[in-house]
């Protein structure tokens, strides 16, 4: 386990910056609860990335380091797959939110992982066009989370599950390895309204 107090906090900011790595008191409850209830263990460091960048530059330090780590969205999933397991980092999507674009001429839309799922809903209805995935949670969970659980909610029988909606994934592997499977982020189909 490394030490949090000394080498690997400060070479985590170098990856990042200062305010994206939290530590100690800094460490707010709602990163170790879920929607449910459920409490897990305080996480040794919460690191909050802006960019593809530093994902991939953490998690090539964390892999390095032997440091396990657990990815957040909304913390929405129930199921305690959010949840930090003892001596875990928590890597938080949460300043990874950008809708960066809505081509209604496609019929194409690209997200980060950290962008809530009202928002882009919301951000394509401007353009009278439906993002169909939707759910109850959608005001707190994230478009990461809902590939990541490959959600369904109340529109599935007419427009399938995320899956089905998901055009390419711009992917950090857990070694750092930056993966294009698109040439940018997450590229999701819209409907017409
Ligand atoms: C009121 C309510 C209604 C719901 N309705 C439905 C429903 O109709 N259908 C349904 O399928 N689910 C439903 N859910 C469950 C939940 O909302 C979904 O599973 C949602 O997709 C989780 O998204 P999240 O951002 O909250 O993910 P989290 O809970 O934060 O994470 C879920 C899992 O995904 C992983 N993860 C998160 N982001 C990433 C990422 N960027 N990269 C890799 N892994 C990641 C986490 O490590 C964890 O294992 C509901 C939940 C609530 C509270």
């Amino acid at each position: 386990m490394p030490d949090m107090s000394h080498g690997f906090v400060g070479r985590m900011r170098e990856v990042l910056d200062t305010s994206a790595v939290l530590i100690g008191a800094d460490i707010d409850e709602r990163y170790y609860h879920d929607l449910a209830g459920n409490v897990a263990a305080k996480p040794l460091a919460v690191v909050r990335p802006r960019t593809t960048e530093q994902v991939s530059g953490l998690l090539r330090l964390c892999h390095q380091e032997k440091v396990p780590v657990t990815t957040q969205g909304g913390m929405t999933g129930l199921v305690r797959g959010g949840l930090p397991n003892t001596n875990e980092i928590v890597l938080s999507t949460e300043r990874m939110s950008a809708i960066e674009e809505v081509d209604t001429s496609a019929g194409v839309a690209v997200a980060q992982a950290g962008a809530l799922l009202q928002r882009i809903q919301e951000r394509v209805e401007e353009e009278d066009h439906i993002f169909p995935l939707d759910l109850g949670a959608r005001g707190s969970c994230t478009f990461g989370g809902n590939i990541s659980t490959n959600a369904g909610g109340n529109r599935v029988i007419r427009y399938g599950i995320t899956r089905d909606l998901i055009l390419g994934l711009e992917v950090v592997t857990a070694n750092g390895t930056v993966l294009h499977g698109c040439e940018n982020t997450s590229r999701i189909t819209l409907g017409s309204t």
